[in-house]
């Protein structure tokens, strides 16, 4: 099978890799120019855990190619992958699909046969419909299909998520396209993985529903640590007493400084939008949305308060700063408002990222000293904040850190160290939601 990918990101790249290590041909079609010569000289312009190995293992193998050139791409694939950016539009939080309809408009003008071509970048109810308009204003005499397979993969674990997926969802309307796709995905049909087979509209929404069920769920335990903090309970012990309800489950009830990511955000958003644009108004996800929000913005206020009221002056040692931990993604990181508002309180910042820093630099004032490793950037702080819960970070011994600290505050946003050690070490340690 040939198959071709458009956008060579954390989706194309990861889903592609995924592809041909099942045996399948698979072109990446990529528009940005530093990021194809990186990836046509064997170098990954993302940090993804084992995703380097995957590529270069497939592109010795035969199996997987890169290019700019979409017309060649495309001859003779039996599958158009899109898997380009919707970034929220500026002003008004729908998806942007300018990217999504300039790929399609691309791909109808290139074809010479019969593909099926499959939004797998998330897109908003009704994008399916509008690739199939446009595909046949722009080409009436192509024969094509139009499916839509939504990414449900998390970075940092991406390619376990793509190769043991707990269920892909393919919306599909003919025998034709759903062959191709079942042809295609036929080692996760070997290896028990649900396919669950609809029509467009329900796979494009089953997307957006399941990030915002997850974007809930997070805010709801968010909400439960600053209850618990309030009345004495430890929102650790909440967290596991409901989450062992197999109805409830355990994922996704850590408590942090709220969401962030290149996903949720935009996509709560985007469903908001969607739901109010056609009189069925989401008002738990509207909640979730300015919640999160304002939990973001109030997470700068728990360290000026756990240093007195002011942060003037004072030397903060930042931990993190990626939305999560095992990525190199900044966007929409809770890190960006954290940071920024603590500078904008006269702090001087010194941060370490095991791999974000380069995107930080980017994204940051250039205000911030950026350090070696976690020791590094906590020498001469008076305050430390984790913000990003890396698994170097729960190794550090109390007694070091506090060493080469100037002072003794830590405000802990992930809940990553254990308190009493903590506080042995001479440390005023505060936390998310836990009892003392
Ligand atoms: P990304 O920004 O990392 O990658 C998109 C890539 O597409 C970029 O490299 C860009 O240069 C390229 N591109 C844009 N237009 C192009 C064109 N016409 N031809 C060729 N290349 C083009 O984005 P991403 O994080 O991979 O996300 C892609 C989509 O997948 C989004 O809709 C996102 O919501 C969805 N998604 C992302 C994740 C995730 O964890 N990142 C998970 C599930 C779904």
């Amino acid at each position: 099978m040939h198959i071709t990918i458009i956008g060579g990101g954390y989706v194309g790249l990861v889903s592609g890799a995924c592809f041909a290590e099942f045996g399948t041909e698979v072109t990446i079609v990529e528009t940005d120019n530093r990021r194809l010569e990186s990836l046509r000289q064997g170098q990954i312009p993302i940090y993804e855990p084992g995703l380097a190995t995957l590529v270069q293992e497939n592109v010795l193998a035969g199996r997987l190619n890169f290019t700019h050139d979409l017309h060649a791409a495309v001859q003779g694939t039996e599958a158009v992958f899109i898997a380009v950016g919707t970034p929220s539009r500026k002003g008004d939080g729908h998806a942007d699909l300018s990217y999504v309809f300039g790929a399609a408009k691309q791909v109808a003008r290139a074809l010479t046969d019969y593909a099926v071509i499959v939004t797998k970048s998330t897109v908003p109810v009704g994008t399916g419909r509008k690739i199939q308009e446009i595909m046949r204003d722009t080409r009436p005499d192509l024969e094509f299909d139009v499916a839509s397979n939504p990414e449900f993969l998390r970075e940092g674990s991406a390619i376990g998520d793509f190769m043991k997926p707990d269920r892909v969802i393919i919306g599909a309307e003919t025998d034709r396209a759903r062959e191709v796709l079942k042809k295609l995905y036929r080692p996760l049909y070997l290896i028990e993985a649900p396919i669950v087979f609809t029509g467009i509209e329900t796979a494009e929404l089953t997307k957006y529903a399941s990030n915002a069920f997850l974007a809930m769920k997070i805010t709801f335990i968010n909400e439960v640590a600053d209850l618990a903090e309030k009345v004495g309970a430890d929102v650790h012990d909440i967290a596991r007493g409901i989450g062992l309800d197999g109805r409830i489950g355990r994922k996704f009830l850590h408590p942090g400084p709220g969401y962030g990511g290149s996903c949720f955000p935009k996509d709560t958003l985007a469903l908001v939008r969607i739901a109010q644009d056609v009189g069925a108004p989401m008002r738990l996800v509207e909640t979730t949305v300015s919640v999160n929000e304002s939990r973001k913005s109030s997470m700068a206020m728990r360290v000026i308060a756990a240093n007195g009221g002011s942060v003037y002056n004072k030397t903060i040692a930042v931990l993190g700063l990626t939305f999560k931990p095992e990525t190199d993604d900044m966007r929409d990181s809770p890190a960006l408002s954290i940071v920024s508002r603590l500078i904008g309180e006269h702090a001087k910042i010194r941060a370490f990222d095991p791999q974000g820093m380069d995107q930080a630099r980017l994204m940051l004032s250039d205000e911030i000293v950026y350090c070696d490793d976690a020791l590094h950037a906590a020498a001469g702080a008076d305050i430390l904040v984790v913000i990003t819960e890396w698994n170097e970070f729960r190794a550090l011994d109390p007694i070091k850190l506090r060493s080469v600290m100037a002072g003794n505050v830590i405000v802990d946003l992930r809940n990553i160290f254990d308190p009493t050690a903590m506080r042995a070490a001479g440390f005023r340690y505060c936390d998310i939601g836990r009892r003392g």
